[in-house]
């Protein structure tokens, strides 16, 4: 959907879930003969119809490969892949379009501002702050960069209800400090951490902030100005679009000062055979052909949830939230980490006397995919001294009767094992 053209949804009623769910034709499927209540969209989430024509639609009618090509068809796929950069750039609020820098998804962005911004700008002994909460993908970049150059990755700690414990953020904020590498919203427990006063104190100690975008992005509206990150990272599979392809957004000033970190076609100004020189940013950035149609398409899924609203699919998922932690609750047998208020669309849990993978595997047979295992987020896990938890994630797709048949499904489980 076009933002010109008008949406039968853009208007101030609440989300109409139904209608919504018949834009995800993968939806109406079952699996073991019963209907899918799919409860893993903070792994990835389904896509509807208007993302799915869009990545078509470029093979039968629009594909070639991007900016090398004077032909016409090379032109319209060039127009339309750079079409998704501008869109990024305003769903972002972004100042400028040449902030954005394609990436396969948020693991390759952080990876991207570990090795070009961090090797040219770190050296031994500066430190790099992490939180508990953190994704494997904005940890180990860090830890590869930190064993090469001699650098201290420190953890900030979090309180038992899983949010960040600010007295000993601000405590572990020192001169040395250069990096603060955060999650703006945890995938194992949906805690959403203080990002806008974190980064202000980052910014007064003098150190810069990433930001993991990867879960927070299709649950509210990001203004990475309003925020004052240095850089920030998503995954458009995250956000009902495709794989394969992610946005780093950076400063135009941090860019512009970082060396290219991957050579090849498409990044160089020019290439001797003794030397190269390269582009400006963000071109500096995308060295070989890019996930053309994926990144054509992640427009619509922009254009998709703008049109939605993603403050409606923000009240629309808290209610499933609310409802699903009440319902949990009352079961009795169930713990849930991450209870602090500040907290989106995801529940992370265990049964008593029940492992995890035991009680995925048969709700899987009621039709209800959950996540379970330590969701990439070990440190997370180890806070708790706990080895896995089961994860149900919803999205602007799901319904309270999901979340009964969650419940149901569970309350099978426990049964079994009394
Ligand atoms: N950060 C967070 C918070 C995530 O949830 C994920 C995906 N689970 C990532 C980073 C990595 O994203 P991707 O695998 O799409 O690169």
């Amino acid at each position: 959907m076009s933002a010109a053209v008008a949406s039968p949804l853009a208007s101030n009623a609440a989300l109409d879930v139904a209608r919504v769910r018949a834009d995800f034709p993968i939806l109406t499927r079952e699996v073991y003969n019963k209907p899918l209540v799919y409860l893993d969209s903070a792994a990835s989430a389904q896509k509807p119809r208007v993302v799915i024509d869009a990545e078509s639609r470029v093979y039968e009618e629009e594909y070639a490969n991007v900016h090398r090509g004077v032909h016409y068809l090379s032109q319209v796929a060039t127009d339309k892949f750079e079409a998704t950069r501008k869109r990024i750039q305003t769903f972002l609020n972004a100042g400028d379009e040449n902030e954005i820098v394609f990436v396969r998804g948020g693991t390759e962005g952080i990876n991207l501002v570990a090795q070009s911004w961090g090797r040219a700008n770190l050296k031994e002994g500066d430190e790099i702050l992490i939180s508990e909460l953190e994704h494997h993908a904005n940890i180990v970049p860090w830890h590869l960069l930190a064993a090469e150059r001699g650098l201290v990755v420190k953890g900030i700690p979090i309180h038992d209800d899983g949010q960040i414990d600010m007295e000993a953020y601000k405590g572990l904020l020192n001169e040395r400090t250069k990096m603060v590498a955060l999650t703006q919203m945890s995938n194992a427990l949906g805690i959403i951490t203080p990002a806008a006063e974190m980064i202000a104190l980052a910014h007064d100690a003098g150190a810069r902030v990433m930001l993991d975008g990867c879960q927070a992005v299709s649950h509210s509206t990001v203004d990475v100005q309003a925020l004052d990150c240095d850089f920030y990272v998503f995954s458009g599979h995250k956000i009902y679009g495709p794989t394969g392809i992610g946005a780093l957004y950076g400063k135009a000033e941090l860019l512009e000062a970082m060396p290219p970190w991957q050579g090849g076609g498409e990044m160089i100004a020019r290439v001797s055979l003794e030397k190269s020189t390269y582009k400006g940013v963000p071109h500096r950035f995308e060295a070989g052909t890019p996930a053309i149609a994926q990144t054509i398409a992640l427009k619509s899924a922009l254009d998709y949830v703008t049109d939605l609203g993603l403050d409606r699919i923000a009240e629309h998922e808290a209610m499933l939230l609310n409802y699903a932690t009440e319902r949990l609750n009352a079961m009795g047998g169930i713990t849930i980490y991450g209870t602090n208020s500040a907290k989106a669309s995801i529940v992370s849990f265990t049964m008593d006397g029940v492992h995890p993978h035991d009680i995925g595997t048969i709700v899987d047979r009621d039709g209800v995919a959950v996540r379970v295992g330590h969701h990439c987020a070990q440190p997370v896990m180890q806070r708790y001294d706990i080895a896995a938890t089961v994860r149900a994630s919803f999205a602007v797709y799901n319904t309270l009767e999901e979340v009964d048949a969650l419940v149901a499904s569970l309350q099978g489980v426990k049964e079994m094992f009394a």
